[in-house]
């Protein structure tokens, strides 16, 4: 599925298959999930896709071929080892980055700014195959059907990443609860801590969900919690969360935005940030982040609750995410044989 430019559908089109270069590997795709950030690139929140471009960065498949060797083994970032042809990897939204920055260097890579990112510089999952930087991929734990494995490439380890910035705060909140949330809020439990889910404002089925699946309280997002909280993640894309979360948090808390892109922070009240309460973003991941989040995943027991769509569908996932349609993780299912 092909993206011309922003703000058009994606187009179905048979296109050549991709041929990996040096120290690449070809992927036949089984599954990708849908991101937001996916919906970003789509409506042209992100400015800077290829076009065109096959978006998707939660791609699971094999490996069917690999490129040459790297020349001189690449700069700077140490090699992963060969995948074995026929072995299931995951592709994610970091797709390379330059090695030798001071970021880069400083195990940071998630900052480099010369990163290549999947589905966005590079062609990325909506499609039968895929070529990767064998570095930058991922094994996957087995015990995962490709579908449940996919929203983990992106939704579970970059919110693993804001999680970790979250640091050991127990009681935390979440703002919106869908794809990632519903992932790191097992994670979360199996590290002991309590989960304060917030929905848009009567979403009773969202905060059903979210009880559901571990959450000890649910409500809405323009609702106190029951208790101060010590940090807050905010998932949904809205602005004007920062302000409530910041109320929803007590001295010395954190909140975490954890999407790539947000509306318009509204002005407030320096009361509600004083008290050493900080604000701070995370951005992308670095492959200790996956490599941390697809250990602890399988050891905590999460499971992901997917919805999938056939590839050919790939709008209408887009459209349900974008209007909060919704009940877990959009997945394509590229390949029909693919594990459900
Ligand atoms: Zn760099
Ligand atoms: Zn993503």
């Amino acid at each position: 599925m092909i993206l011309d430019g922003p703000k058009k559908p994606l187009r179905p089109a048979d296109v050549p298959q991709p041929v990996p270069g040096p120290g690449e590997v070809l992927v036949r795709v089984r599954a990708c999930g849908v991101c937001r950030t996916d919906l970003h690139v789509v409506d042209g929140d992100l400015a800077e896709p290829k076009l065109p471009l096959i978006p998707g960065h939660q791609v699971v498949g094999t490996v069917e071929a690999a490129g040459p060797a790297r020349p001189g083994g690449g700069e700077g970032a140490p090699r992963r080892g060969g995948f074995a042809v026929g072995q299931r990897i995951g592709i994610p939204w970091l797709g390379g980055s330059c090695g030798g920055c001071d970021y880069c260097r400083e195990g940071r890579e998630n900052l480099c700014g010369h990163a290549r990112y999947t589905g966005y510089q590079a062609d990325g999952g909506f499609a039968e195959f895929c070529a990767a930087d064998e570095r930058f991929c991922f094994p996957l734990p087995e015990g995962y059907p490709d579908l449940q494995a996919a929203p983990l490439l992106c939704a579970g380890l970059i919110g693993y990443r804001a999680l970790r910035m979250a640091g050991d705060a127990q009681r935390i909140g979440f703002y919106g609860f869908g794809a990632s949330a519903h992932i790191l809020a097992q994670a979360a439990k199996y590290q002991g801590r309590k989960i304060y889910a917030f929905t848009r404002p009567g979403d009773a089925a969202g905060q059903e969900f979210a009880r559901r699946l571990g959450a000890d309280w649910a409500g809405s997002s323009d609702e106190p919690p029951p208790e101060p909280l010590q940090a807050a993640i905010i998932f949904a894309p809205a602005g004007e969360l920062v302000p409530a979360a910041l109320r929803a948090v007590a001295r010395g808390g954190t909140v975490v935005c954890a999407g790539i892109h947000m509306s318009d922070i509204p002005a407030f009240p320096y009361s509600i940030l004083w008290g050493e309460r900080v604000v701070r973003s995370v951005a992308n991941l670095t492959r200790q982040d996956g490599q941390e989040f697809l250990a602890l995943a399988p050891r905590a027991g999460v499971r992901s609750v997917v919805q999938p769509y056939p590839l050919e569908k790939a709008n209408e996932a887009l459209a349900d995410l974008r209007a909060g349609r919704l009940t877990g993780a959009a997945v394509l299912v590229v390949d029909p044989r693919a594990a459900q």
